[in-house]
């Protein structure tokens, strides 16, 4: 997937995908978002789902597997 056109950026503190317009991450309030990630997980149950606890993720979302 090439890098322009990816609608996301993601929060490289938590993960999480946010709008590619937004400045702010909604999940945690950092302002440190990358174009640069790879990989799109969709978190619905973070409790029951091992990828979620690999990562670190603790709120239902969608997020990157790997942000530079
Ligand atoms: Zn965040």
């Amino acid at each position: 997937m090439p890098i322009r056109g990816k609608p996301f950026k993601a929060c490289r503190r938590c993960k999480a995908l946010v709008d590619k317009n937004a400045e702010v991450c909604p999940y945690c309030g950092s302002r440190d978002l990358s174009d640069d990630w790879e990989g799109v997980v969709i978190v619905i149950d973070p409790e029951k789902s091992e990828v979620a606890r690999e990562l670190g993720i603790t709120k239902p979302g969608r997020y990157a597997v790997k942000v530079s």
